[in-house]
């Protein structure tokens, strides 16, 4: 997944941008708002963060113009303590949720999953495709009740591929979303990474949960079970 923060003071940027990496994600920075509306016009962003006084360009208008461009993708706002007339001219802007600062880091995550996992069409956090369970929170597998250990690449694909489960994913896309854009992106890293997510997820080789399509891509081919 990929995430974009706008925020102009250091210091949290730097806390933010570290603690989600550590979850897992791509993470895209701008520390003025000509720079993040760029970003978020030129990547392909699972989710941004905005906070609403930045320098050049204030969250507000970078998000009316995101939206006015046909951009989708949520939008998280972080506004001051006690300014409620934030929170609304930022949801009108097209924003979809809103943070007040200070703010704990599990309440952001766990806001953003929410967002994210929504522009997928689900809405609970245990995304369930037959006998294959993925817990978005706790970032666990469980294949028929047995938890099944994955590395943190392992989970980011399976988790991307799951939230689209039934639609095709093209290896471009899964790249672009999974790595941030100075990293190594050799297509033979990805495949790999299914080799092995395939074995992790299909021991006995009856499920074939991930369908290669070729030239196109891959499926994640089991029907939800919840959503
Ligand atoms: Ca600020």
């Amino acid at each position: 997944m990929r995430i974009l923060i706008i925020e102009d003071e250091a210091p949290l940027l730097e806390r933010v941008a570290a603690q989600l990496r550590a979850q897992g994600y791509a993470v895209d920075t701008a520390t003025n708002g000509r720079d993040g509306l760029y970003c978020g016009q030129e990547y392909p962003l699972d989710a941004a963060v905005v906070d609403l006084g930045l320098p050049d360009l204030s969250g507000i208008d970078v998000i009316r113009r995101w939206r006015s461009g046909g951009q989708r993708f949520p939008v998280l706002i972080l506004t001051a303590r006690g300014r409620w007339q934030d929170k609304v001219e930022g949801l009108e802007a097209g924003a979809d949720d809103y943070l007040v600062k200070p703010f704990h880091m599990e309440e952001l995550q766990a806001r953003l999953r929410a967002l994210i996992r929504r522009t997928g069409g689900w809405t609970q956090a245990v995304l369930c495709c037959g006998p294959v369970a993925l817990d978005t929170g706790a970032q666990q597998l469980t294949l028929e009740g047995q938890v099944v250990e994955l590395t943190a690449y392992e989970y980011k694909l399976l988790e991307y591929l799951m939230l689209r489960a039934g639609t095709v994913v093209s290896k471009t896309e899964l790249t672009e979303h999974l790595y941030e854009e100075d990293a190594d992106r050799d297509s033979n890293v990805l495949e790999v990474l299914v080799g092995r997510l395939r074995r992790k997820l299909d021991p006995g080789r009856d499920l074939n949960p991930i369908e290669t399509l070729r030239g196109r891509g891959y499926r994640f081919r089991l029907e939800r079970s919840n959503a």
